[in-house]
């Protein structure tokens, strides 16, 4: 008889989850850890959201519902983006999007595109596909450098994905930027993904991202609910892409995830016209909690969005040994490998409450002093 690994595929077995593996692994030991590592938000789905949901399920709203999401919901979504409703696809999260966006783009042998550190599921999911990731180093300042991302652009290139504000440093674009990348699509003819899933996570004057989706038509926009509201486990999110695009990923979402949880729709309707400012202005807290208890140990980019910072740490170490040793000390964080091909910074989420937070910076400034 075979050893069982002879009956996988080497699509699965090519996908490396180790480093985030090991972590686990690691704090699965601990008693109430001090839990930086995790992209989730503290806070629950709004009392409205869930009622509606509630009520969504004792209506009836249990069967499949149409592959590209239910009517009022696109409806909705087209509206709020100026678009038309066939360019709208309801999915399942963010992830589903970008599942379906690889799926529906990248041939085997084709090359994507993004900056490194990057949001891991880019690299799995262009492995998937058969693709090959080309992360641009984007240290130390994790900005989008044009010069630096055009050097990357080759015959193969099929897609570039941005991601702001980012999963894992909290940077986010300048319109400078956005319009660079927008040039640059335009120059190369290249397709984006515009993974914008923590709008509204934003801590400056504006309360909406620039977006290449309004530069260059040739973009795929994901965004989400499930930061936004806290609904991580709804899995709801939604791609906005030309009709072209949208067609083959409604095809793909028919025969993969068939249509993106039905009472969550309805849930997710209502979600749109509830404010979640209280929540904004607790975040931009947390990030000024993380600055100024770190600011002056690491060195770390100032985040503009989404709830994460991603310090150096110090020079004598490995971010690898470095959460080891936070692990000791019952503090959780993510060694920048899972996200980089370097191992020198860390990611810490700052979506827990104040007073934890504050224990788990003091932890971590008096490991790296
Ligand atoms: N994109 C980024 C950058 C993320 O950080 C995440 C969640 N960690 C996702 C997409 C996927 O989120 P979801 O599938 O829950 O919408």
């Amino acid at each position: 008889m075979r050893d069982l690994a002879a009956h996988l595929s080497e699509r699965a077995l090519g996908v490396d989850a180790s480093g985030i593996r090991k972590v686990f692994d690691l704090a699965a030991k601990l008693k109430d850890p001090i839990n930086l590592s995790i992209g989730l938000p503290d806070f629950d789905v709004p009392d409205e959201a869930k009622d509606v949901a509630i009520q969504a399920i004792r209506d009836g709203h249990n069967r499949y519902t149409p592959t590209q999401g239910i009517a009022p919901l696109r409806e909705r979504l087209a509206s709020d983006h100026a678009c038309d409703v066939d360019n709208v696809l309801v999915t399942s999260g963010v992830s589903g999007g970008l599942f379906l966006s690889i799926l529906a783009t990248v041939n085997p042998g084709d090359e994507v595109v993004f900056l490194d550190p990057y949001f891991v599921m880019y690299r799995h999911l262009v492995t998937i596909a058969g693709g090959k990731s080309v992360p641009v180093d984007s240290y130390p300042d994790f900005r989008f450098d044009a010069a630096k991302v055009e050097a990357a652009i080759t015959p193969r290139t099929k897609l570039l994905i941005l991601n702001s504000p980012s999963n894992p440093t909290g940077v986010m674009m300048t319109e400078a930027e956005v319009r660079a990348a927008a040039e640059l699509a335009k120059k190369h003819d290249l397709l984006v993904v515009s993974d914008e899933i923590y709008v509204p996570f934003l801590y400056g004057e504006a309360t909406t991202v620039p977006s290449i989706a309004d530069l260059w038509p040739k973009t795929i926009l994901l965004r989400g609910f499930s930061k936004t509201y806290g609904m991580t486990g709804w899995r709801l999110g939604y791609a906005i892409a030309p009709r072209e695009v949208a067609e083959q990923m409604i095809k793909l979402q028919q025969y993969t995830f068939v249509c993106a949880p039905s009472p969550f729709q309805h849930a997710a309707l209502a979600a749109l016209d509830i404010p979640v400012d209280d929540h904004i202005t607790a975040y931009r807290r947390k990030r000024d909690i993380v600055m100024s208890e770190l600011g002056e140990t690491f060195e770390i980019e100032h985040p503009d969005g989404a709830f994460y910072a991603f310090p150096k740490v110090p020079e004598s170490q490995t971010a690898m040994q470095f959460a080891e040793r936070m692990i000791e000390k019952n503090v959780l964080v993510i060694p920048g490998s899972v996200f980089s091909a370097k191992d020198t910074h860390f990611r810490l989420s700052f979506g827990l409450p104040d007073e934890r937070l504050i224990v788990g910076c003091k932890r971590l400034r008096d490991a790296a002093s």
